[in-house]
């Protein structure tokens, strides 16, 4: 077991380590934030953002949620994507998904887990669109991770089709959404070469132009 102490003692380490090798990296962070990447990822324990790929505190502007969902009435995450492109100027917005992911699995199952169910809900509607393909892989696992991938691919899209995101084009601001999922077994991080980064990449009913 795990008490408060200890992370804070593991905290007063970790920052006085980093003040040995860079005097000044507290105090340049303190001055301002600019990142270049948006990570759009699950809450899931393990799945730390950071870590995965080797950044710095300042490096990623991180927004996670179970199942790493796009909504486009969520105010919290489109709250974060519109300062990100439009007040700090990202330049790529990473969803990343993980394999095994408990929230794609609970929308897939045939039983009710709570208020959670309502979140996940627009992976069960995902599902259900490619549950005939889904369904010819051999196992649950591989079902559920095909699942994993279909879900990002899915909230690439979704981010895309944002104004915040059309508008950023419209304006000539270069800016890239990329799907990406890692293996929670292996600790690999692998792009699903699913990129968008223009509007001529959207399909023409998603297309939106500006008010005025
Ligand atoms: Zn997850």
């Amino acid at each position: 077991m795990h008490d408060l102490q200890e992370l804070l003692d593991n905290n007063a380490r970790w920052a006085e380590s980093i003040n040995e090798r860079d005097p000044e990296f507290f105090a340049k962070l303190a001055r301002q934030q600019t990142p270049e990447f948006l990570w759009i990822g699950c809450s899931d324990a393990r799945v730390p953002a950071n870590e995965i790929v080797g950044m710095l505190p300042g490096d990623l502007f991180v927004h996670r949620n179970v199942a790493n969902v796009v909504l486009h009435t969520d105010l919290n995450c489109l709250s974060v994507i519109q300062y990100a492109v439009d007040v700090l100027k990202v330049k790529h917005i990473l969803v990343t998904g993980h394999y095994g992911c408990g929230g794609v699995r609970a929308a897939m199952q045939d039983q009710q887990f709570g208020l959670i169910d309502g979140w996940l809900r627009s992976i069960r509607d995902l599902y259900y669109v490619h549950r005939h393909d889904v369904a010819q892989l051999p196992t649950e696992e591989a079902q559920v991770d095909r699942m994993c991938e279909l879900n990002v691919i899915q909230q690439v899209s979704n981010v895309a089709q944002t104004t915040i995101v059309q508008n950023a084009w419209h304006r000539g601001q270069a800016l890239s959404i990329h799907g990406c999922i890692y293996g929670i077994k292996d600790g690999r991080w692998k792009s699903l070469d699913t990129n968008i980064s223009g509007l001529d990449q959207l399909p023409q009913q998603y297309r939106l132009r500006p008010i005025g």
